[in-house]
């Protein structure tokens, strides 16, 4: 007798859930994601009770019409890629057409949207099933409300770590979506508290300054470089300003936060003789370069990329650092001269 039976595409949805949205602070970076690739200028995030009650992305981008506010549920349902070829030149974040499907298996769901030459529209999803949509009223752009995460999957609701950690979290992910994109404006909101705010003004200057703290910046570095067609803009934080740890460097391809523990290593080395031991610096590296250059098909989060040659690339990140904060002391040193 057989046994095997095709899951049914909730259930696929719950499943795949585990590895797209495994906690609330990785469905605050799909929601902003989304955002961003929505063309948005202005982003709002609002989180309650780190996440677990309520989470409200809220953005001015272009919106969906009555169809597309349906067919964005679907698993594997996306307006950024059509076909393969199309995966080789990504400039959008999202690309899988999961996030939105794996969300609403794991939790209520209310998208509240419209796009400029159609009516707005309110869709609701309860773990999976589809509940209504109705007429609302709203400015172009999208709300998306996400609430009782987990309510249907106690076991990934046990597993969430402490309610500072997923703070953490959130806020990271935050700073780096914003680092990302200098010209959009955010606000984060946690428990009604304006936590932090950036301006979209597109300059390094003064967001590095609202993300990590005022004045940082005022001995702050900034290069540009390139190197075999790719460009390596660096914004390095003076080395009298250090952190005991390594997470202040951040690296984007693309306007795409990455993890990549090589180009973070060699931001470190590239500031070595400038820092005492175990002291890293603040600094954000931006690299724009031909996407077939890089997979970023790697894992569904999307924060892995593999490189053509990143070993030669990491080599050329910590020589340019190295040279342009060389080049700011003898600056210092010869005006001392004078
Ligand atoms: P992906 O981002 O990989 O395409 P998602 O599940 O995150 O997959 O979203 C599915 C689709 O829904 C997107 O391709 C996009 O067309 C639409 N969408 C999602 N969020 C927004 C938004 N904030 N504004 C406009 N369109 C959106
Ligand atoms: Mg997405």
């Amino acid at each position: 007798m057989s046994v095997i039976k095709q899951m049914d595409n909730r259930l696929a949805n719950m499943i795949a859930a585990g590895e797209v949205v495994d906690r609330p602070s990785s469905i605050v970076k799909e929601l902003i994601e989304n955002a961003i690739d929505a063309q948005a200028k202005e982003i709002i995030v609002e989180i309650y009770e780190v996440g677990m009650k309520k989470i409200i992305v809220s953005d001015n981008g272009s919106g969906m019409d009555f169809s597309d506010a349906h067919l964005a549920f679907e698993r594997h349902a996306t307006s950024k890629i059509a076909s393969e070829k199309d995966l080789n030149h990504i400039y959008t974040l999202g690309f899988r057409g999961e996030a939105l499907a794996a969300i609403a298996a794991v939790s209520k769901v209310s998208l509240k949207t419209k796009m400029e030459d159609s009516k707005a529209i309110e869709v609701i999803y309860h773990g999976g099933h589809f509940i209504k949509d109705n007429q609302t009223s709203l400015n172009t752009g999208t709300i998306i409300t996400v609430e009782d995460l987990f309510y249907n999957t106690p076991a990934r609701f046990k597993y969430i770590k402490s309610e500072q950690a997923e703070r953490y979290a959130i806020i990271d992910i935050f700073d780096r979506l914003a680092l990302a994109n200098p010209k959009v404006r955010f606000k984060l909101f946690m428990d009604e508290k304006l936590v932090k705010q950036t301006y979209g003004k597109d300059d390094f200057f003064q967001l590095i300054d609202q993300i990590y703290g005022s004045k940082i910046t005022n001995d702050m570095i900034k290069f540009d470089q390139k190197f075999q067609n790719i460009e390596i803009k660096g914004y390095l934080v003076s080395p009298k300003i250090t952190r005991s740890r390594k997470k202040d460097i951040s690296i984007f391809v693309n306007h795409r936060y990455i993890k990549n523990y090589k180009l973070i290593q060699a931001v470190v080395d590239g500031y070595h003789s400038f820092l005492m031991t175990n002291k890293y610096p603040i600094a954000l590296i931006h690299l724009s370069m031909d996407p077939q250059l890089l997979d970023v098909n790697v894992h569904p989060q999307k924060y892995e990329v593999k490189f053509v040659n990143e070993l030669i690339l990491a080599f050329q990140i910590e020589h340019f650092i190295r040279e342009a904060l060389e080049k700011k002391t003898h600056t210092i040193s010869d005006r001392y001269q004078e």
